[in-house]
């Protein structure tokens, strides 16, 4: 039996009587293309080449600046439910505001 370790509280995951859930985080800068401003069809299908040149390119430069991110993660029922109440962490930073007064 394979056992799991929740990534965020470190705990184990027994799946004979707890669901495990996974969060997958995919994370891409949103750089404007200048496709947006295509107007006619031949233009178009150059546009589109340079774009899938370029996102070639992006792709390559990504894994050094790390303006994209992938994460697969594993929660207990627990994290989760903590997950879904506040999944960018925003209570946290607030909490810690206010602990600081
Ligand atoms: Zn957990």
């Amino acid at each position: 039996m394979i056992h799991y370790t929740c990534d965020r509280c470190k705990r184990q995951i027994n799946t004979a009587d707890q669901t495990r859930y996974i969060v997958q985080i995919d994370i891409q800068s949103a750089a404007d293309h200048p496709a947006a401003e295509i107007e006619d069809d031949v233009d178009q299908l150059t546009e589109l080449h340079q774009l899938l040149e370029s996102m070639t390119d992006t792709e390559i430069e990504d894994d050094d600046v790390e303006s994209s991110h992938h994460g697969r993660y594993d929660l207990c029922p627990e994290c989760h439910r903590q997950f879904l109440k506040n999944p960018l962490g925003r209570d946290a930073v607030l909490a810690l505001g206010f602990s600081n007064n």
